[in-house]
């Protein structure tokens, strides 16, 4: 048996206002290759207390993207990468503050500096020839695990599907969990349920061992504690405890794999650009005979925050529409592998795929 050895994130700075250590955890990197700084920012922070607490210096660049539409795509990577090289040459390092898709832009970008031609040649595993340049992650939503995961998902022309591999990893984290106060309670509860979706997979196939059960747990707790505690809710308390719940989540499933929910919710996302958290939400709440008491724990949290779900989507796809999501979710054979095991074949087809894409 082959045992994953993995690269975990350099550096983690933890805590409520850690963000303002930011400056002096980049500082010893800037002497690295042409001397300048990247920020990728959520726009959502443009013109608020946050953009003015960047320790942009006056060489730096600090991009507000937008992502808030569409989740990040290989041709905006593409492009941001051509006009970085051409402007001032290879940056010293790329910093991400955002949720899950200012976080993956950031990876990606940190590899695509040294890595020649379209991020499309490099979607899979290992495919990257050479290390990126040093990158700091710090999230504002929690719940993906991209803080620590060793994926940059981004979508191309033909798939959603990361640029993985051992350098796609942080070398840094700043997780200050006050940074999160600011996300609308849908958003919290979709990406936060990304994270309890995460470790329920992750428990749920053959790829489940000690290591991911450990972290898994753990962040299943918390998630507990958040959205069905006394306590319950979008506070200062539990904005710390998602947080971690979202790392260990993303370490939980380092060691293991996600199934059949995210399987459909990459179909769903490719298809009618539908966010990740969302897609993941819509495709759960219908998994009950794959994830049994977990589903029903969900339910209730949807119950408790007053989070509805529309009903009957899949009246309003065509044939053609249901038959690509299909597609896509097929071809994530590590994920099917994981949840069904290795005969998979036997039991999933397109047939049944789609069935579940019609349940929703
Ligand atoms: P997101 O980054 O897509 O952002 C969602 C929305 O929240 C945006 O409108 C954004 O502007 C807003 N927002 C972010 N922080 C905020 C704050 N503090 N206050 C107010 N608004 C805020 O959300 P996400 O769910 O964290 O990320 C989803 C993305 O992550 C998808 O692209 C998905 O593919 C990716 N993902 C990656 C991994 C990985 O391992 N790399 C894992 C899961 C998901
Ligand atoms: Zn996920």
């Amino acid at each position: 048996m082959q045992h994953i050895n993995f690269n975990n994130i350099g550096k983690i700075c933890y805590g409520p206002g850690s963000f303002s250590q930011l400056e002096e955890i980049i500082e010893p990197r800037r002497v690295d290759n042409k001397g300048y700084m990247v920020f990728v920012v959520d726009d959502y922070f443009e013109g608020k207390e946050l953009a003015t607490q960047i320790p942009a210096l006056e060489n730096d660049r600090v991009y507000f993207i937008d992502a808030s539409h569409d989740e990040p795509k290989t041709s905006q990577i593409d492009e941001l990468r051509d006009e970085l090289l051409a402007d001032q040459g290879l940056p010293s390092g790329i910093i991400g503050i955002g949720g899950g898709s200012i976080m993956d832009i950031a990876k990606a970008l940190a590899l695509m500096v040294t890595n020649e031609g379209s991020s499309v040649l490099y979607q899979g595993l290992n495919l990257i020839k050479k290390p990126g340049i040093y990158h700091c992650g710090v999230p504002t939503i929690s719940g993906t695990g991209a803080e620590c995961s060793m994926t940059a998902v981004l979508s191309g022309p033909e798939k959603k599907l990361g640029l993985k591999c051992e350098w796609t990893v942080f070398n840094q984290v700043v997780l200050d969990p006050t940074l999160t106060a600011s996300v609308p309670k849908d958003q919290w509860f979709y990406t936060g349920m990304d994270t309890f979706i995460h470790c329920i997979e992750s428990a749920t196939g053959i790829k489940y061992n000690t290591f991911s059960k450990a972290y898994g747990d753990q962040s299943i707790a918390l998630c507990n504690e958040v959205f069905l505690g006394e306590n319950a809710g979008q506070n200062p308390e539990n904005d710390e405890k998602l947080m971690l719940a979202s790392l260990f989540g993303g370490l939980s499933l380092t060691y293991s794999e996600v199934g059949v929910c995210h399987a459909l919710s990459y179909g769903l996302s490719f298809v009618f650009g539908t966010r990740h958290g969302y897609a993941n939400c819509l495709a759960f709440n219908h998994l009950k005979d794959v994830y049994g008491e977990a589903v029903d724990q969900f339910h209730g949290m949807l119950e408790r925050f007053a989070v509805k779900l529309p009903q009957n989507l899949s009246a309003d796809w065509t044939d053609e529409e249901i038959t690509a999501m299909a597609q896509i979710a097929i071809r994530l054979e590590h994920m099917w592998n994981h949840a069904f095991g290795p005969d998979w074949k036997n039991k999933v087809s397109m047939e049944y795929i789609e069935s579940l894409y019609r349940r929703m």
